[in-house]
């Protein structure tokens, strides 16, 4: 078995579900006292943050370069950047190690490619939702990306930062979340992505008109089945 590493606590309430989907898979598949080898490097998310809101990304990618190359130390083999936002600097910290990096944006268009759905709808951070870097992933394997209009992206990203990623879970934001994706769903959206790690948190298929794709979930078994494989 390999020895999975998680860059995590951006937020931490996103990371705990990663600890907990990896391991679960891993009994799923070989039942008895068998668990997930990992190590988790959890950031420090408000100075994380600070470089964000700043637009230093080449400050936030040298902080979590610098996480990658100690996860690298400890032994793990493959490695996980728990959250979508940070994908912006992918290259720079694959580029800082040896060991791959499991792209959330790849094992998620994995997961709809086999669902064969074509028009997807995107909820995120509104780095990850007006951005080229996570869309342009999707765009390149054929997907049609639909993100909500101007107004709920800035509703969505608020609720991220300000109320899931401080454990605040409300209501209200669930019937909001729920209603946008309603509104891409009257646009042609097959499917939802919850592209943002702690949106899972808030809210599930249950509440949502559109199948979902949850990227904590897609992410964190795909990393339980490379490091099984
Ligand atoms: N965890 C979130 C994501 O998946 C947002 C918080 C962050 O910017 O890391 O994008």
């Amino acid at each position: 078995m390999k020895t999975i590493g998680l860059i995590g606590g951006m937020s931490w309430e996103s990371t705990i579900p990663y600890y907990s989907i990896i391991n679960e898979y891993v009994k799923e598949h070989l039942g008895g006292l068998h668990s997930a080898k990992i190590v988790l490097y959890s950031i420090e998310f408000a100075e994380l943050e600070k470089h964000m809101s700043a637009g230093e990304w080449d400050e936030a990618a040298a902080m979590l370069s610098d996480a990658a190359r100690k996860l690298e130390g400890a032994g793990a083999e493959l490695i996980l950047i728990c959250t979508n936002t940070l994908h912006k600097v992918y290259a720079q910290i694959q580029a800082a190690i040896s060991v791959p990096i499991i792209h959330i944006a790849e094992a998620t268009a994995e997961a709809l490619e086999k669902a064969g759905v074509k028009k997807v709808a995107l909820l995120g951070t509104k780095y990850t939702m007006t951005g080229d870097f996570y869309r342009s992933r999707l765009n390149a394997r054929g997907f049609e990306v639909l993100i909500p209009k101007d107004s709920d992206v800035e509703l969505v990203n608020h609720i991220i930062f300000k109320e899931l990623c401080v454990g605040e879970i409300k209501d209200e934001s669930r019937r909001e979340y729920a209603r946008v994706i309603a509104e891409l769903k009257e646009q042609g959206a097959e499917a939802v992505i919850f592209g943002c790690t702690e949106i899972g948190l808030l809210i599930t298929q249950e509440d949502s008109v559109l199948p979902v794709f949850d990227t904590t979930v897609i992410h964190a078994r795909k990393a339980a089945e490379l490091a099984l494989a």
